[in-house]
């Protein structure tokens, strides 16, 4: 099937693009690496009056580590994530959930900020974000603005971003570099995850002091799961196995063709337990667990 037909703009500044967002209204998309939008159009998901291209753009693929935090462009895709020293230092969770994104091709045109946007519940960038105290910036003519992920990603494939907004980077807090962990099951390889986890934990004299635990593919959002942190944190020599049991305990997961709400309560016992035992193990602890 052919898209319907639409006007296609590339602008070559940010300000050149905001302003033909804020003019184009509700209408118009912005197209980035094109792997989720090109789709939609083909199929007639999507019928913009406008399609922006991004990527003439300046600015917005760049990779900066500093002031606790390694800030990401929203073009920079999928595999560069996979594959940047600084983000692998500071970032390394992020590094690991980058090659669980679909398969290489997606990964060489799909951006983080295209992810984001598009918010598919069972994405890995929306639980890396929660699970990183991570946040979105945002342009438009108004200005600029930064929203913690806790509160960006509100629905299936819904956000706080408002029509005449553009992602513009998104930040993951370096305080959880040494400790975190990563694990999803995904029917085949380059599929969505069915259940994906994502641990990150502050680490004080050997104890755990903080920890995140987001999981996707379980609601019509990405969700933090305060009674596996609390887990975490109480600390017993079985703390993973706990998590596990906290998380598969206090979510109601979804059903749908990919898996029943019991199978997926198992997914989420099974994935917490791996992501929350590589977190702990790198530093040594939860030794007894699993
Ligand atoms: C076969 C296949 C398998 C996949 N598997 C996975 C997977 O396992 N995990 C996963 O997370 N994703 C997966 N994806 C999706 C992939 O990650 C896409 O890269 C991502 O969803 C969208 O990124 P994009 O850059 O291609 O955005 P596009 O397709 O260009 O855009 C997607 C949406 O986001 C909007 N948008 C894009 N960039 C911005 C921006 N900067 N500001 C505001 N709005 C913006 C667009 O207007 C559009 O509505 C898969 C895709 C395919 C085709």
């Amino acid at each position: 099937m052919k898209p319907p037909r639409f006007a296609y703009c590339a602008p070559q500044t940010l300000p050149e693009l905001l302003e033909i967002l804020s003019e184009a209204g509700d209408e118009a998309v912005v197209l980035a690496g094109g792997q989720s939008l090109l789709p939609m159009l083909n199929l007639r998901l999507a019928a913009p009056s406008h399609v922006i291209d991004l990527d003439r753009v300046p600015g917005l693929d760049r990779i900066d580590g500093a002031n606790g935090c390694v800030e990401v462009g929203a073009m920079v895709t999928h595999r560069r994530m996979e594959t940047d020293p600084v983000v692998a230092a500071s970032a390394p969770l992020a590094r690991c959930a980058a090659g669980f994104v679909g398969y290489r091709a997606i990964r060489n045109r799909g951006t983080v900020g295209g992810s984001v946007a598009h918010a598919d519940p069972a994405a890995e960038w929306p639980i890396v974000l929660l699970a990183l105290d991570g946040a979105v910036d945002l342009a438009s003519v108004r200005g600029w603005r930064s929203v913690a992920a806790e509160d960006f990603f509100e629905s299936v494939y819904t956000t706080a971003k408002r029509p005449d907004e553009v992602v513009t980077s998104l930040s993951f807090g370096s305080r959880f570099a040494h400790s975190w962990g990563f694990s999803e099951f995904q029917r085949r390889v380059g599929d969505f995850a069915t259940v994906a986890v994502a641990v990150a934990c502050v680490m004080e004299s050997g104890e755990v002091a903080e920890a995140r635990v987001a999981i996707a593919g379980v609601a019509d959002r990405p969700v933090r799961c305060p009674e596996a942190e609390a887990a975490l944190v109480a600390g017993s020599r079985s703390a993973a196995s706990d998590a596990a049991a906290a998380a598969r305990d206090s979510i109601e997961p979804i059903s749908d063709i990919h898996g029943s709400s019991s199978f997926r309560k198992r997914l989420i016992y099974a994935e917490t337990q791996r992501a929350a035992l590589q977190a702990l193990r790198a530093n040594g602890a939860g030794a007894d667990d699993g």
